[in-house]
């Protein structure tokens, strides 16, 4: 049997083969797209894994290695265009590595003072970037559907201390809001009130005044996204700003996708007025290249949303008192990893100027990616892309076709997309965020469907 906390020769050899692994992943260029298996035939090639004894690590690995790794799609292929992808940088993902390693609890500065001064820093170039007052702070915490239902509770709170319960409270919003805004609101048992979009599929300030002069009854929040994520609009912002200062409304905006567009000049002017609201998401694991999961959750006033998330208990009157910030207070969670940190050493490590760059490469490969599509004879946009989101039809194609075509591109191996439906209609839809993505691939992939 072998000793589980000692470092042993077995736990030498076993650290030699994980690291060997581990840069073998991280060098690999492209990794392997790889596929999904049904368990049936996991469970088939895995064999017993829990056991009495153990299997040992070395084949523990092996089993990861051979079986396992091979059944997860790797989010950072460069022709992975589904849903959102990932693209972590090389040094977010070495420093992974170190965070899993040293064994740090991120929800307190008692204990966790060094690296939470760090995810700090992240947090405040993040602040910087979007305009917000000095003064801004928040945490990270899991994605931006957890930092949704924060920002959330937060209002709700700040709302009760002013004004009297009414008999529903009511989150405003569009109805292309993430689906877990929607998931939010009913884990908060607060009812939703649907605001008409624009021509353009945007939210809007006016659009806004009109949903809530004819039916405002108990709104606390209302919620503005920067990036839907079906086909990557950026609402009004300034516009709803504008109306929730008037009605002294909170304004909470879902950017977990579209934030990092605010580093690309050719699309910074889509995001003005965000800097008006009161609390933020963007998830450094979407489009600022941080390996999962890390999203970034600011408040323009941390207070607020301290005085909602902090939890009161005979064991963390120390941690409470403790001078220093406490990300355990600005979020519903207490242990954390402190999953801000590959985050921050890969901006330590570049600047921020490659993340500008990596970003407008985004931008700028939705950008051609439109235009290719413009010049072909069966393929059409469903709208201009505003982000790097390129949303289009195949004409002539139902929803099986695209279906059929999608797993073809994965059986060979050649790209993991899918579609999704625009206005009621299916459409394929393209998300770019990471940089390697070589437009060559991209006309390859688009010959495919004529
Ligand atoms: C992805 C996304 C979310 C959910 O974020 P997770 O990190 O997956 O929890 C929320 N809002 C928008 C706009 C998104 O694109």
């Amino acid at each position: 049997m072998q000793e589980m906390h000692a470092y042993t020769e077995e736990t030498e050899e076993l650290a030699a083969a994980i690291v060997a692994y581990a840069t073998h992943r991280i060098r690999m260029d492209p990794p392997p797209l790889d596929r999904t298996e049904p368990s049936s035939v996991l469970r088939e090639r895995a064999g017993a894994t829990i056991t009495p004894e153990g299997i040992g690590g070395e084949e523990a690995l092996r089993i990861f290695a051979d079986v396992l790794a091979p059944a997860t799609i790797s989010t950072d292929h460069p022709t992975n265009l589904a849903y959102i992808p990932g693209a972590p940088t090389k040094a977010s993902v070495l420093f992974d590595l170190v965070v899993g390693a040293s064994s740090i609890i991120g929800a307190g500065w008692i204990d966790g003072a060094g690296a939470i001064f760090a995810e700090n820093e992240a947090l405040r170039w993040l602040a910087e970037v979007i305009g917000f007052p000095q003064g801004a702070g928040g945490a990270f915490v899991s994605g931006g559907s957890a930092g949704n239902l924060a920002g959330l509770v937060a209002a709700r709170h700040t709302a009760s201390t002013r004004r009297e319960r009414p008999s529903r409270w009511r989150v405003a919003t569009a109805d292309h809001v993430h689906s877990s805004v929607k998931l939010a609101a009913r884990v908060m048992d607060v009812d939703v009130l649907g605001v008409a979009h624009d021509e353009r599929g945007r939210l809007t300030g006016s659009g806004l005044a009109e949903a809530l002069g004819r039916d405002g009854d108990g709104v606390f929040a209302v919620v503005a996204t920067a990036g839907t994520t079906n086909a990557g609009i950026v609402d009004d912002l300034a516009g709803v700003a504008e109306v929730c200062e008037r009605a002294g409304l909170w304004l909470h905006v879902d950017a977990a996708y579209g934030g990092a567009g605010l580093l690309a000049p050719q699309v910074r002017h889509l995001f003005e007025g965000i800097e008006r609201a009161d609390s933020i998401v963007i998830d450094p694991h979407k489009w600022l290249f941080a390996p999962y999961d890390c999203a970034a959750l600011l408040y323009r006033e941390p207070e607020l949303a301290r005085a909602a998330h902090t939890q009161e208990a005979e064991y963390l009157e120390t941690a409470n008192a403790q001078e220093g910030w406490n990300p355990m207070s600005y979020a519903y969670h207490l242990s954390r990893r402190v999953r801000g940190l590959p985050f921050w050493f890969s901006l330590a490590t570049y600047g921020t100027d490659a993340y500008r760059r990596a970003v407008e490469a985004g931008v700028r490969l939705g950008r051609e990616t439109a235009e290719e599509v413009r010049g072909r004879e069966r393929l059409e946009l469903a709208l201009d892309p505003e982000l790097s989101v390129v949303v289009f039809r195949r004409v002539g194609w139902s929803a099986e076709d695209y279906a059929t075509w999608c797993k073809r591109m994965l059986d060979g191996q050649l790209a993991f997309v899918q579609p999704t439906s625009w206005e009621g209609e299916p459409v394929m839809r393209f998300c770019f965020v990471n940089p390697g993505t070589r437009m060559e691939d991209v006309r390859r992939i688009l010959d495919s469907m004529s």
